[in-house]
């Protein structure tokens, strides 16, 4: 009696379970269509532009984003000029009387823009507060997008698990960016490294392609984000040891605590791992960082650069502070990227903040640098090399993200 009890019960129970799972199947789990719609990528291309050129390898779509009103260009002309007149789009010589239109090739064919970079989706033009100048958009699935910044985050002929690593990590940070600050304002990140390069299906290579496809959808997920992404961040050297993202970004994630990193230095070439010293006017310094920070005006201007915060660690310091010694006698604080970047902002020649900065009477000295790029998270070449000698993409992604957990999107 007891037993034949206890299998009702249980089969009971895997009814309502079944039942259950059923239900959720058919109610709540969202089809490819409308995920793809979620993870759609707003990619800012040009700030400020005043002209542009569209070609479309197909016909398209103008969609008026005010009133949703959809006009062809059917048969005209695939190619047209873009411009502002009273601010109103002007495309071509037809006046769209709209500030915020997308452009949509019909058959998801790609599209150009002036004629050089080729790009998926649509474009989106939004005319600035300004009202002289516009925004330009691409509009763009998620795993299309990871495939332009692929290609240009990394060489396409590196090892296929390093090129996977760096497609869930792009894929991560994306997505963390898109929903803290893509809210807010009409893109959610630029195609430069101010983000992630991006540019386009002209970059693409079947190689970075396959590595983005092999991970479709797949995302890094950290605890103290209730398993949600988190800023995956990746830098190009590490130089020896990857940083913790508080000391540079200031947002603290068990996942981008920095990990000593043994793998960079056996393949990155030596000019890249050492850099050469580089030396800056000392009023081109000051000028150009009491310009970007205004707060720092009262300082008049920079007498001297000390070092305020640094991370040491076996044969790495990085510097993740400055004082600013001011010819008014009051001093101020700038993190050690904000100061490299104001100054340098290509990073081409001060790579890194691992360097011992020397304040001279007319000159700046940033000597016995290493690594490159910030260093916090992915350490790009020691990732190719753990990849070199047979590590996996999840193996790479637990060594930089230690105690992530990969998640599927779709
Ligand atoms: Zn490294």
């Amino acid at each position: 009696m007891k037993k034949l009890y206890i299998i009702t019960a249980l089969a009971i129970g895997l009814f309502i379970l079944w039942v259950g799972t059923g239900s959720k199947s058919v109610d709540s789990v969202p089809t490819i269509a409308q995920t793809s719609l979620q993870f759609d990528i707003k990619v800012l291309l040009i700030e400020n532009a005043s002209k542009l050129s569209f070609r479309s390898t197909a016909d398209y779509s103008i969609i008026d984003c005010k009133t949703t009103l959809v006009s062809g260009a059917i048969g005209i002309s695939n190619f047209v000029n873009i411009a502002v007149e009273s601010n109103s789009l002007l495309l071509g010589f037809r006046n769209t009387n709209a500030r915020h239109v997308i452009l949509k090739p019909n058959g998801e064919k790609p599209f150009a823009i002036n004629d050089n970079h080729q790009y998926r989706g649509s474009l989106e033009i939004i005319i600035n507060p300004d009202g002289k100048t516009f925004s330009v958009i691409n509009n763009v699935s998620l795993e299309d997008y990871i495939k332009g910044v692929v290609a240009s985050e990394m060489p396409s002929y590196w090892e296929a698990e390093a090129l996977k690593a760096q497609a869930v990590a792009a894929r991560t940070y994306v997505l963390y960016i898109k929903n803290r600050f893509g809210k807010n304002r009409n893109w959610d990140v630029k195609a430069t490294q101010a983000n992630q390069v991006y540019k386009g299906m002209r970059s693409e290579t079947l190689r970075t392609n396959d590595a983005v496809d092999a991970t479709a959808g797949m995302v890094l997920t950290s605890w103290q984000n209730d398993w949600q992404v988190f800023p995956a961040y990746y830098s190009s050297v590490c130089g020896g040891h990857t940083e913790s993202s508080e000391n540079v970004f200031g947002d603290s994630f068990e996942t981008l605590r920095g990990v000593d990193c043994p793998w960079c230095r056996f393949n990155t070439k030596p000019s890249l791992f050492f850099w050469p010293d580089a030396i800056y006017d000392k009023k081109f310094v000051s000028d150009a960082i009491l310009a970007r920070y205004p707060a720092l005006k009262e300082l008049e201007s920079i007498e001297k650069i000390e070092v305020s915060k640094q991370s040491i660690y076996s044969g790495l310091a990085r510097t993740t502070s400055l004082k600013l010694l001011g010819t008014s006698g009051k001093t101020g604080f700038l993190r050690g990227e904000d100061l490299r970047l104001t100054v340098d902002p290509t990073g081409a020649k001060i790579q890194s903040t691992c360097c011992t900065i020397i304040s001279l009477k007319k000159d700046i000295l940033f000597i016995s640098g290493k690594g490159f790029g910030h260093g916090v998270g992915l350490c790009q070449y020691g990732a190719r090399e753990m990849a070199t000698q047979g590590n996996n993409a999840k193996q790479i992604l637990d060594f930089y993200y230690p105690g992530n957990r990969i998640k599927l999107l779709y």
